[in-house]
């Protein structure tokens, strides 16, 4: 699994370029140069030569194999032998991405599993580990011992591998802001520094973690722009979707124009909470009528009269029935979809996305949610006629937001390759 087989700009990460009234200095060249030849690298289908990247980039052929030199001691590319050639004339050495060496590191907290996993630089999943244990009730402090557990387990997995873990994404149930879980309405969390914690239990698992390394975030939002990585298309600024992340909470990621609208004071997308009755059941959030109490997990799981202990998953037992026909299972998905699909419709009138992308639980109940979504937003968006609004499951299926998670890591590396080549190694060998 590629997340990042299209690459374009990522402008989510920060990248300290010059101002209008500064100098240009050697060393922001330097960074610039380094960004731009790694680019043209990734970028390229096929392995790539010094003389092509110099080529297509304007610089010197002396310039770009000085870059390539410390890319290449930093493992951030690797030489690859040519491909056979008829004629005459010995073809260059190809430059192709490493696989092994930086490496970013997901973790993800959710309401009833914890997870892990590793993308490597290329954009491949390495590992993956989850946890599936009811966190409900728990203390922060009790859930994060257990996700630094899986976090250290994960990254065993990744050295041994040949892989270095070059930074961390933590994705969280809730609203975040610089670093502190403002709430998690279905964990009863409240005003909980997630960074702190995270940062004092890393070396105790034998993580020596940078700060600048490692950023916390709403679920939805990293399973967005993970989805972004994977699913642009040669031009990242034509994507417009709302990524709907389908939980035991419902959220969502709204990337427009190929960036994530991360509102104001970075609050938006709680499409859970999305008003759908007025007077409707009453909400973890103290509302009433919310989106999740329509279509939560739980909300399908109880309408379809299934356990959510179902020692076989849940979700898997609400698909099995699906597929053999139960009319229960049907209509709970039917009025679910409707739900998603009278949230969304508000969602595309107001601000003009093309496609809704079923995340989470959703993807696997795509099947039976898309139909009554696309109803109701044919029936709803005023401009369907003339724009009409696709609906499809996420292309990196349930597990996008810890890959997505890990991905705002190996992001990082890769648009601003300097960041890595300063440190040495942050995992202790
Ligand atoms: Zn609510």
């Amino acid at each position: 699994l590629n997340i990042f087989a299209p690459y374009g700009i990522v402008k989510d990460v920060a990248v300290k370029t010059p101002g209008y009234d500064e100098p240009v200095r050697q060393r922001s060249l330097r960074t610039h140069n380094l960004a731009l030849v790694l680019r043209h690298v990734a970028a390229s289908p096929a392995p790539i030569s010094r003389a092509a990247v110099a080529a297509a980039t304007g610089l010197t052929r002396a310039t770009v194999s000085s870059i390539v030199e410390e890319l290449l001691a930093g493992q951030l590319i690797v030489e690859v032998d040519p491909p056979p050639r008829a004629g005459a004339g010995r073809p260059g050495v190809g430059l192709a991405l490493a696989d092994h060496g930086p490496a970013g590191l997901g973790l993800e907290i959710n309401v009833d599993y914890l997870a892990a996993c590793v993308v490597d630089l290329t954009g491949r999943v390495r590992h993956r580990r989850i946890r599936r244990a009811q966190q409900r009730g728990r203390t922060p402090g009790d859930v994060l011992d257990d996700l630094i557990e899986l976090a250290a387990a994960t990254s065993a997995d990744a050295v041994a591998g040949g892989h270095t873990i070059a930074g961390i994404g933590l994705a969280v149930p809730g609203l975040v802001a610089d670093g502190v879980l403002r709430l998690a309405p279905n964990l009863d969390w409240h005003e909980v520094d997630i960074r702190d914690q995270l940062l004092t239990r890393a070396p105790r698992a034998g993580l020596a973690v940078d700060p600048a390394t490692v950023t916390i975030d709403n679920e939805a939002n990293l399973a967005a722009l993970g989805e972004l990585d994977a699913d642009a298309g040669p031009d990242r600024r034509a994507a417009s979707f709302l990524y709907v992340s389908g939980e035991i909470g419902v959220g969502a990621g709204i990337v427009v124009d190929g960036d994530l609208m991360r509102g104001r004071r970075g609050f938006a997308g709680e499409f859970g909470h999305v008003t759908i009755r007025p007077d409707g059941a009453r909400c973890h959030c103290g509302a009433r009528g919310c989106l999740e109490a329509y279509a939560s997990q739980e909300a399908i799981l109880r309408n379809a009269g299934v356990d959510p202990a179902d020692p076989g998953g849940p979700v898997a037992r609400v698909v099995a029935l699906a597929q053999a026909g139960s009319t229960t299972a049907l209509v709970a998905l039917e009025e679910a979809g409707a739900a998603i699909g009278v949230a969304a419709a508000t969602v595309v009138n107001l601000i003009d996305v093309d496609t809704i992308v079923l995340g989470g639980v959703y993807a696997p109940l795509a099947p039976w949610l898309t139909a009554p979504i696309g109803r109701e937003l044919a029936d709803r968006v005023l401009a369907a006629r003339w724009a009409p609004v696709a609906v499809r499951p996420s292309v990196l299926g349930a597990s996008a937001t810890v890959i997505g998670a890990a991905g705002w890591a190996v992001r990082r590396v890769r648009e601003t390759p300097s960041t890595w080549l300063a440190h040495a190694s942050l995992t202790p060998a």
